[in-house]
């Protein structure tokens, strides 16, 4: 199955626009940008509005069928506000969002925002734009730098807000191991070519560094619109339950799960107006954007500012419950050794033994040093000396910042489980369909 390997995003008002008008959606598997229109205070709540809307999570059933029900949705509330305030009348935005599904990345799609797929040095994009100069490309009255240049490059024929209801792209994608996905507003695309697109993502050593030099080269290039950059880079991982129990010691799968970006601990939101590439960055945005942000979204930036910054700080293995295990006492000195303590000694070990086959039929869920979910085998203690009961049995791709609060417990508690109950859990939260 497909898991998370890295992710990065960010956000940038550019260098025309007052405001922020694009807003997007980040806690894996579930990936979504949404550029709104509309002008101030009208732009800025469909977007925000639409990726909200994904807040809780796909319902269940197929992952496709799944994002154009809440990508209708999103529209309906969108129509709705638009018709009922007139502040907010013709207000419009795009949405292009992705799910990681087991085998392939489902694709949703409404407007001029775009994915793409970088695979072996090659860009694909893989939605259609829903612009004028798009379909005219489409039926071949343009060819595709005629329409870069094309002066109503940013009419676009089909949005969320428009109309009571919309018809929404969708596109699966069989996956490889290594794929990267890119998703991106027009603030992107209008302002620099494709092949530079390319040459950037080829040139850069991390997805952090890939999406800074994106926004960066949208921003030389005039920076016209508000710059937005979701990359997620995918590998193929076996499904853990299909391993044995016979197996003496499971390998650590892909160590390094989370890369570098860290994740928006609420799961989307607003970005900030100012230059808002993810975690540390966020937390040191220019004071000015902070006056357009309203209190709620202030402390959301706030909360994800503490658990970036907990992140980084973090750095042993921490499996036990935030306390330190009992470090025992110290050894008492004894001038010789009887013959009775050999003995104790002895069914001490034998003991011990029967135990540590025991504690290896039984599992918990925890968080590695990264803060990945991870399926431990054995008992959630260490003894003195370091000795641990436990071992680690599977890594997922989620990081307990991206699981939504309420069920944050059932992955930190280290309840014991069975293999078959732990796995369950962990996969329900790799494919996004924790139940709330
Ligand atoms: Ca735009």
């Amino acid at each position: 199955m497909l898991r998370i390997a890295e992710q990065w995003y960010g956000s940038d008002v550019g260098r025309q626009r007052q405001g922020n008008e694009d807003n997007f959606f980040v806690r894996a598997p579930l990936y979504v940008v949404a550029d709104g229109m509309g002008g101030a205070q009208a732009g800025e709540v469909a977007s925000q509005l639409a990726v909200e809307t994904f807040e809780p999570g796909l319902p269940d059933g197929a992952p496709d069928r799944g994002l154009v029900e809440l990508i209708r949705a999103a529209n309906a509330r969108i129509h709705e506000m638009s018709r009922s305030d007139s502040q907010r009348s013709g207000m419009g935005t795009t949405c292009t969002a992705a799910y990681v599904d087991r085998d392939e990345v489902v694709i949703a799609h409404v407007g001029d925002s775009r994915a793409y797929l970088w695979r072996n040095g090659d860009l694909s994009r893989l939605t259609r734009d829903h612009s004028l100069v798009g379909e005219l490309v489409d039926r071949g009255k343009l060819t595709e730098e005629q329409a870069e240049l094309h002066p109503q490059r940013s009419v676009i024929t089909r949005a969320l807000g428009p109309e009571p209801d919309v018809n929404v792209d969708t596109e699966r994608i069989a996956t490889r191991d290594g794929d990267l996905f890119l998703l991106c507003s027009d603030g992107l695309t209008s302002m620099i070519r494709e092949s530079q697109v390319a040459e950037l993502l080829a040139a850069s050593r991390s997805l952090e560094r890939a999406g800074r030099a994106l926004i960066a080269a949208a921003n030389e290039a005039g920076g016209r619109d508000n710059i937005t950059v979701v990359l997620f880079r995918v590998e193929h991982v076996d499904v853990p339950g299909a391993e044995t129990q016979a197996t003496t010691e499971a390998p650590a799968v892909g160590a390094d799960v989370t890369g570098e970006a860290a994740t928006r601990a609420d799961g989307g939101g607003r970005p900030a107006a100012g230059d808002s590439a993810g975690g540390e960055a966020r937390s040191a945005r220019a004071p000015s954007a902070a006056s357009r942000a309203t209190d709620e979204q202030e402390a959301a930036y706030r909360r994800d500012a503490t658990v970036a910054g907990e992140r980084v700080v973090r750095s042993s293995p921490p499996p036990a419950r935030g306390q330190e295990p009992p470090s025992g006492e110290k050894p008492r000195r004894r001038r010789r050794v009887p013959v009775g303590l050999l003995l104790v000694l002895f069914f001490a070990v034998v003991l011990l033994t029967s135990a540590f086959v025991a504690v290896r039929a039984v599992f918990f869920l925890g968080l590695d040093e990264k803060r990945a979910v991870t399926v431990y085998r054995g008992l959630p203690y260490e003894l003195p000396l370091g000795i641990d009961l436990y071992s680690r049995h599977y890594i997922s791709g989620v990081t307990i910042d991206q699981v939504p609060p309420a069920r944050r417990p059932a992955f930190t508690d280290h309840k014991l489980r069975s293999l078959e109950d732990a796995t369950d859990l962990v996969a329900q939260l790799e494919t996004g369909r924790l139940r709330e």
